[in-house]
């Protein structure tokens, strides 16, 4: 259990990279926080199923409407914080996001942070932790929420409609995200782009080839940034094939197939490649011209392959 009623702060920091997996623990925290019954949370008192339901009038989850809490939002927080609960004798608020929050929001909740009174807790739920200022940061209990393991991941896909093998494919590639999880189980492109990654990885050999995959990849702009991480996946279950390390591989029945692959590489084009495939997606961030990153992006691959059988 991730969390202990005994030694629960008033002011306590989730952190994942994952926005789903924060939202499900941040309830969780609540609901021990908020629990009637001395083993919290009991999942079975009223303010337990309340805030199953999401009708726990003293849990205030935030932004109400935007993806993120904007500076209005955050001052009618603040001003609500001395306010008495209305059912129970605590109150707790869910800022949700908060690493998008901008830094003159997140200023207006500092105060607040110092002076808690003692029935109301704050949960804050961060992606990225270097988008928190350090004077919030200092007041908060910070907690690393651990990734979901496969086995749940699995279990989480049950209401699709997918075969085991399909179930197991997006566990592995999903990189312990359940966000990703779902987008990839309703997203019907997912397992083409996947075939689509393992055909480059397969039989991108020469420059003659490149035309045929520049010409997809020119197509599916909208969807390059998921064809990168699948990439980058793969490349680090090559990775891990190159230097027999075959426990640490995603993808435990495809083993033979990452052997095969790693053999046209060396240990130093696979790193060489990964530090390319980051410079993607910087140069992607900052606007550069999205046929051109694919054409360097391709080349760098081929020079990389052609680099190992010189
Ligand atoms: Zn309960």
């Amino acid at each position: 259990m991730l969390f202990n009623r005994n030694n629960i702060t008033n002011a306590s920091m989730l952190i994942n990279s994952d926005s789903l997996v924060l939202k499900e623990q941040s309830l969780l925290l609540a609901k021990t926080i908020m629990c009637l019954n001395e083993n919290a949370p009991c999942n079975n008192c009223l303010q337990c199923q309340k805030i199953e339901h999401n009708n726990n009038v003293d849990v205030l989850i935030y932004p109400k409407e935007k993806s993120a809490i904007i500076v209005e939002e955050m001052l009618e927080i603040v001003e609500s914080v001395l306010l008495t609960p209305y059912e129970h004798d605590k109150k707790v608020y869910i800022l949700n996001n908060f690493s998008s929050t901008n830094i003159q929001a997140q200023n207006k909740l500092l105060k607040t942070l110092e002076e808690m009174p003692n029935n109301v807790y704050f949960i804050l739920n961060v992606e990225n932790e270097t988008k928190v200022l350090p004077t919030i940061k200092s007041r908060c209990n910070k907690i690393y929420v651990p990734n979901k393991n496969n086995n749940d991941l699995y279990d989480s896909l049950k209401e699709f409609n997918l075969t085991v093998d399909e179930k197991n494919e997006i566990v592995a590639f999903c990189n312990h995200s359940q966000q990703n999880a779902f987008d990839y189980a309703q997203n019907e492109t997912f397992f083409p782009l996947l075939n689509f990654v393992f055909d480059l990885w397969t039989n991108l050999r020469n420059s003659s080839q490149i035309l045929k995959y520049s010409s997809k990849l020119y197509q599916i702009k909208s969807e390059f940034m998921t064809f990168l991480r699948l990439y980058s996946l793969i490349l680090h279950n090559v990775f891990y094939a190159k230097i027999g390390k075959f426990d640490m591989i995603s993808e435990p029945d495809k083993i033979e197939l990452y052997k095969i692959l790693s053999k046209d590489f060396s240990i130093k084009s696979l790193i060489n490649i990964s530090k390319y495939c980051i410079k993607v997606n910087q140069k992607l961030d900052s606007n550069c011209n999205h046929n051109m990153v694919v054409d360097n992006f391709l080349l760098t691959i081929l020079q990389e392959r052609a680099r190992w059988q010189q």
